[in-house]
Formats: structure tokens, C-alpha cells, sequence
């Protein structure tokens, strides 16, 4: 397995270079990240302006290269013109558990649905850190190493891998869930003399529901398998019956 490894916290977060220790035993690794953070930038690419990529030193000596644009841009780029031997993609470790809605601002899933679109297989891997906490990224990234080595074995699915972590690894089992249907408890708060600064809180889940928002909220590590076709299969039969059904065409 060859791993391009990238995140959106930028090539200097802690998260990432836990990760590319824990997968450097399984594979060979090569990391494009971007240069400076670039979280909640979802798939977002650059067009504007040329890219540049900087070799990045490292005290793994992994062959390391930042890119001054997004995750997806490291992707694309990565893949096109630095690694296309890459197999897998993976993201991560993100600062912060990527589930239920907030998976579509996320740059770390983004940077995994890039590589799946490109072929590629791909997972996401983020941990869930509570605010005012020192995140210890060690133990997920073992972890998650030993994860991404069974589900990255040239499984032909056409999924994103989404996998999240507690703050603290107590339970080690991995709950296969689906996404949450529901995104964060937002408000706008007022930042006096400078505008409005975006606040989230997760919503209470009940202790029945199994989704990937309360897998992390009960303290547990959750694996969830996402779509690069976002078909909804359901509403796709439903669609025709509601405009084409015998007696509805002149509605429609
Ligand atoms: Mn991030």
C-alpha cells in the first residue's frame, strides 16, 4: 500500500504526523498537505492562482511536500504531478470529530472524497477534542493504522471511509454506524466592534440512537462508510412515480 497522507489543520499539525508514524509500518507514505490550516474548506479547490509545492522536512525523513491551497488541491496535485503511485488516500488526523452534518464543511472528509473520485480508496480520520483539553493524538493514530490496513486492502467499494475518534480511547471496539441525519445547534455569536463569530454545539442524541454523532458523544469510536454518488435512490423512484404515475402528467 502506498499512502498519500494529507489533512486540513495544515503539514505542521500534530494530528497528521501521528498518523504517518502509525501508517509508516504498514505501507510507504507520502505526505501533501496544505501549508497553513484549512478547516470547514470542504472540496473547495484554487483556480485563481498557480500552485506552489515546498518540500517539507521531518524528523520521520517521510517524503513530505506542502501545497499553499486547500486539502483537495493537495489531492488533485499530489496525485497528478508527485505521487500518482499512491493507492490509498488518507486524512487526517483531524483536530475534531467530523459527523452528522458537519461532514460537508469538512476539509479532512473532502480530502478523502477527492482521492475516492480520483480512484483512489480513501478514508477520513478525525478526533473528537474537547475544548480546553491537550489532545493526544498517539493513541487514535495506532489505532487507526491498524484499522486502515484491513479496510484499505483493495476493497473495489466506492466509498469514503469516515472514521472517528473519542477524546479519550477507552473502549477500543469499532461501531459501524450510519451518518447522523442532523448537523450542529448553531448560533452567531457577537464579537463586539467586529462582526459575528459562528458557534456549534452538538445536539443531544438519545442513548438508542446509533449514528456516528452518538457513537462520539457516548465516547466510542465510529466507522462510517460514505457515498461519492449522492443519489438518494429513494426519492430517485419516487420522483418518476410522482411525475410521470397515470393521472399526474398534466400536474407535473
Ligand atoms: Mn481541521
Amino acid at each position: 500500500m502506498h499512502f498519500l497522507l494529507t489533512n486540513d489543520d495544515g503539514i505542521q499539525s500534530e494530528g497528521l504526523w501521528a498518523l504517518a508514524a502509525a501508517l509508516k509500518p504498514h505501507g510507504e507514505v507520502t505526505v501533501v498537505a496544505p501549508l497553513s490550516e484549512a478547516s470547514a474548506t470542504s472540496q473547495s479547490i484554487t483556480l485563481a492562482r498557480p500552485l506552489r509545492i515546498l518540500p517539507y522536512r521531518n524528523p520521520l525523513g517521510i517524503e513530505a511536500h506542502a501545497v499553499d491551497g486547500t486539502p483537495a488541491d493537495c489531492v488533485k496535485l499530489g496525485l497528478l504531478r508527485i505521487v500518482p503511485r499512491a493507492t490509498c488516500v488518507v486524512a487526517g488526523i483531524n483536530r475534531g470529530a467530523n459527523v452528522g452534518g458537519g461532514v460537508f464543511y469538512s476539509g479532512t472528509v473532502a480530502a478523502a472524497r477527492e482521492g475516492r473520485l480520483a480512484g483512489r480508496e480513501a478514508a477520513a480520520v478525525s478526533l473528537h477534542v474537547i475544548p480546553g483539553e491537550t489532545p493526544d493524538f498517539r493513541p487514535a493514530a495506532s489505532h487507526a493504522a491498524l484499522v486502515l490496513a484491513r479496510l484499505l486492502r483493495g476493497g473495489g467499494e466506492r466509498v469514503v471511509w469516515n472514521l472517528n475518534y473519542p477524546a479519550r480511547l477507552v473502549r477500543t471496539e469499532v461501531c459501524v454506524v450510519p451518518q447522523d441525519g442532523n448537523g450542529l445547534r448553531e448560533r452567531y455569536d457577537d464579537a463586539p466592534g467586529a462582526g459575528f463569530v459562528l458557534e456549534g454545539t452538538w445536539e443531544e442524541r438519545p442513548p438508542e440512537a446509533r449514528t456516528d454523532l452518538a457513537m462520539i458523544r457516548s465516547g466510542r469510536i465510529s466507522l462510517t462508510p460514505l457515498t461519492v454518488d449522492w443519489t438518494d435512490r429513494v426519492a430517485l423512484d419516487a420522483a418518476s412515480e410522482i411525475l410521470f404515475a397515470p393521472g399526474r402528467r398534466e400536474d407535473a
